[in-house]
């Protein structure tokens, strides 16, 4: 029997993880589950899997959880301290799948107790960069790639030598608005841009994936986690999204990764690792798709990959500036106050007007550079 913990149980990658344990529910014992604030899924998830504790972020949401959960030995707990804290209880494995930088707190927590992480939290990554691997080496913690590309990259890599990697090449589905004009992306609605053709995700990916900033988030999360140098990095539209990404290697062999458009696939792949287990989902059925296709992106159209791009050669603040200003402009767009356009157009913004300076070397740094780019983002979007 293993130990987990899951940080965003109540999410879209919460899920699927949820489901995979389901398979075998015997394997498991489930330490600490979080949510923000979906108090009743929480509370119904916790008592199916038996949780030691459940967290909520939001503290004014205790009292109600606590009366979901009374009649049972669960614990209940809220707040950002009592996510870290439930984060750092010793597990087998944590699943890291909060949204957003809010998530860095308990993941970082996660990697100070020196275990295994699978990180479906990008933001957390992009934001704190060197802090965050430089704290999965001082404490011997490893790190597993749930996003489908970088744990297909992961998969690739696997009995070679990173010295011999030529290119690493991330696909990108191209999103649900990969032909729209400049004019018709000025009119998308937040509902088209949710609508992913390949992949069921939480809204806030969903929207990156529109805009291609996930794209841009995932070349900086690859650099991070594969360290072959930013030019090696490259993007690929494979709008299929059968191949999950690609690594070329010197002697011209390039090895890829297939598989369906399902998280679950690349959750089970760090459940399981080294093994492998089994999932529910349908064999891949290359016939059935018949053709793949590749395009290279076009940043006149999706200018965020260039942003990322920028940002992780100007390195210092700017990833956790670009992600933090990122955040805060899809939420106004997801709200109805910016048009969809803008999101790209005010990170590049903020970017322009801050001193990159010297790279964030503690957590502390880096949530104070995020909250102060978040501060200055809800500024500019409310004075336009
Ligand atoms: P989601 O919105 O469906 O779920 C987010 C989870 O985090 C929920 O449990 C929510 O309660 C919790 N949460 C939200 N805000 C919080 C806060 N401020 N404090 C604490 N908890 C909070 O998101 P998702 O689509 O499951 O994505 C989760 C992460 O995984 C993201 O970083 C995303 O980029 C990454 N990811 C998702 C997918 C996918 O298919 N959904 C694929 C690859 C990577
Ligand atoms: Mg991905």
């Amino acid at each position: 029997m293993r130990s987990i913990t899951l940080l965003g149980a109540t999410g879209s990658v919460g899920t699927s993880t949820l489901d995979l344990l389901r398979q075998d529910r015997s394997a498991w014992r489930v330490e600490a589950l979080t949510a923000n604030s979906s108090v009743i899924e929480l509370a119904a998830l916790a008592r199916e899997f038996d949780a030691r504790i459940a967290v909520v972020a939001d503290e004014s949401c205790l009292p109600a959880l606590r009366d979901a959960l009374s009649g049972t030995s669960i614990e209940a707990a809220a707040g950002p301290r009592a996510l870290n804290e439930a984060a750092a209880r010793p597990v087998d494995i944590t699943v890291a799948a909060i949204v957003g930088c809010a998530g860095l707190g308990p993941v970082m927590a996660a990697i100070e107790q020196g275990g295994t992480i699978a990180l479906a939290n990008k933001e957390a990554l992009v934001s704190a960069g060197e802090v965050m691997t430089a704290a999965v080496a001082k404490h011997g913690a490893t790190l597993l790639p749930v996003d489908s590309e970088h744990n297909a990259i992961f998969q690739c890599l696997a009995g070679n030598a990173i010295e011999d990697v030529r290119w690493i090449t991330l696909t990108a589905s191209g999103g649900p608005l990969r032909g729209f004009s400049v004019a018709e992306l000025a009119r998308v609605t937040p509902a088209q841009a949710v609508a992913h053709p390949n992949w069921s995700m939480g809204a806030k990916i969903s929207v990156d994936s529109a805009t291609m900033m996930n794209k841009g988030l995932e070349f900086i999360e690859a650099h991070h986690l594969f360290p072959v140098g930013l030019d090696r990095i490259r993007i690929v539209v494979h709008p299929q999204s059968v191949i999950h990404s690609m690594v070329e290697y010197r002697d011209g062999s390039t090895l890829a990764q297939l598989g369906p458009s399902d998280m679950k696939v690349p959750i089970a792949s760090c459940l399981a690792w080294p093994r492998r287990m089994d999932t529910p989902c349908d064999p891949l059925d290359l016939v059935a798709h018949g053709e793949l296709t590749f395009f290279a992106p076009d940043e006149q159209r999706f200018p965020a990959t260039r942003l990322a791009r920028e940002a992780a050669h100007a390195g210092g603040a700017a990833p956790a500036v670009l992600n933090a200003a990122n955040e805060i402009a899809v939420a106004a767009f997801l709200d109805g106050q910016i048009p969809f356009t803008r999101i790209a157009v005010s990170v590049e913004e903020i970017l322009n007007e801050t001193a990159i300076a010297q790279a964030p070397t503690s957590l502390n740094e880096v949530q104070a550079l995020d909250g102060e780019a978040r501060a200055r983002t809800s500024a500019l979007l409310e004075s336009a």
